[in-house]
């Protein structure tokens, strides 16, 4: 099977504190980014990593606002790549931040992998990370459709999620056989593509001994990087 990976666009993170995506290197600027959702085509369960966020949006409690036009819509997007939303049987969440997460929803027919970890974390979080989960609104009514991993994973032959931990609890990236290339769908582990290249972590996460260590497990994978928010992974239409 030859699978390929489509970056799509479900929102626009709006003035988002760069700090976020590359720590103290973003201090006092800002930001637009893509809120992205990858179709893995060639898969016959019509693989999609992430959601994004939907609509309408708690957006008074997160750091960014969102725009979310008619061109975002989920459905919209898919069919774009020919997909309907309804043959789509498998989405794997890299973690379950609201911006990752919320459209989850949508997907009647598929379900949702992410690491167990991450699950327990998210239904209850410390305080000071309970907005960017929002339990309620973004993934406790399809929680029976969750297939929970324990750790690095095969999910069908080619695709893999592996524990990358840091950033949140049981954050993980998506590793995939291309035919010209491995590429790891790195989910907020990897901001931006400066993050990578620079070594730089995001300011936001939980452990950063663990975050550290997810960087050196990335280096060690052999796979291109395709960072969970730059808009520069748009100007390639398909990685394969
Ligand atoms: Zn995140």
């Amino acid at each position: 099977m030859t699978i390929s990976i489509i970056p799509l666009c479900v929102g626009i993170l709006r003035n988002l504190p760069k700090s976020i995506l590359v720590g103290a290197k973003g201090l006092n600027s800002s930001i637009d980014v893509p809120s992205i959702m990858w179709y893995l085509k060639g898969t016959k369960e019509n693989i999609i990593v992430d959601t994004g966020p939907s609509v309408p949006l708690g957006q008074s409690s997160h750091l960014s606002s969102v725009e979310k036009t008619p061109d975002h819509e989920i459905e919209k997007v898919l069919a774009s790549v020919g997909v309907c939303i309804s043959e789509v049987k498998i989405v794997i969440n890299t973690h379950l931040h609201w911006d990752h997460c919320s459209s989850n929803k949508l997907f009647k027919n598929a379900e949702f992998i992410t690491q167990r970890k991450e699950l327990q974390y998210a239904i209850a979080p410390f305080m000071s990370h309970q907005s960017a989960y929002e339990p309620k609104d973004n993934f406790l009514s399809v929680i029976n459709r969750f297939n929970l991993v324990d750790g690095d994973e095969e999910i069908i032959p080619g695709v893999q999620v592996i524990q990358l931990p840091g950033h949140t609890p049981g954050h993980q990236g998506v590793l995939v056989k291309c035919d010209n290339a491995n590429y790891l769908i790195s989910g907020d582990c990897i901001g931006l593509y400066e993050s990578w290249d620079e070594c730089l972590i995001g300011s936001i996460y939980v452990n950063l001994e663990e975050y550290y260590a997810s960087f050196k497990k990335i280096a060690n994978l052999d796979a291109k990087i395709l960072p969970g928010h730059d808009e520069k992974v748009f100007s390639t239409k398909e990685f394969c």
